[in-house]
């Protein structure tokens, strides 16, 4: 399969090369500029984005990451992660950076102290049926995006949980924790496709 990434400074990296593994995929620890160097996608993990972004930096991994979403290298953000590919966020603590890549906004922990963790069901056309059962953890929301950027499921009161752009796919709501292998599934996808492709010269 694919050799692919888990971003694995912070966060529920093993639920991730869990569900990657089971889908066929080579997916190792990235923690390292040489780590992702050696892969050909890369998954942003849930946990705390402005932990995740200060480590990132420390382990000389922010400019790489960013290179690579320049190349269009294949990336998935679930939670956290999806804030790291965010143009833009609500909310950021003072100095927190993303990588960027989706023209959008986000709002982090956007739901409110009241109910900072909950569950649904979610339509998500690209995915058809069934439903997506989505959990959401502290979860961000999408609340702003430009024409490039293409909402793929919403709540009910409209702001957008799970969004992609390119190479890039970003879900406020956890799949690795509950069976769900669809967005997985569609990231592979992608690599294996780029992959196909080959690499074109400049
Ligand atoms: N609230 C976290 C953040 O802002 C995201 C929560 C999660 O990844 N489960 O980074």
């Amino acid at each position: 399969g694919p050799r692919v990434g888990v971003l694995a400074l912070q966060g529920d990296v093993r639920e991730h090369l869990a569900v990657l593994t089971t889908l066929g995929a080579d997916a190792q620890p990235v923690r390292r500029p040489e780590e992702l160097a050696a892969v050909e996608g890369l998954v942003l993990p849930g946990g705390e984005s402005s932990v995740i972004d200060k480590l990132a930096r420390a382990f000389g991994l922010f400019d790489p990451i960013r290179q690579a979403i320049t190349d269009g290298m294949p990336m998935y953000g679930t939670c956290a992660g999806l804030i790291l590919l965010a143009d833009r966020i609500d909310g950021a603590i003072a100095g927190q950076r993303t990588f960027g890549g989706i023209d959008a906004r986000v709002t982090r922990n956007a739901f409110g102290s009241q109910t900072q963790s909950f569950e649904t069901d979610l339509e998500v056309p690209a995915l058809g049926s069934p439903p997506v059962h989505a959990v959401f953890i502290r979860a961000p929301a999408v609340v702003e995006w430009g024409p490039d950027a293409e909402p793929l499921a919403s709540l009910p009161d409209g702001r957008v949980v799970a969004i992609e752009q390119g190479a890039l796919l970003g879900t406020a709501f956890h799949p690795e924790s509950t069976g769900e292998t669809r967005f997985h599934e569609r990231f592979l996808h992608r690599v294996r496709n780029r992959r196909g492709a080959g690499r074109v010269a400049p």
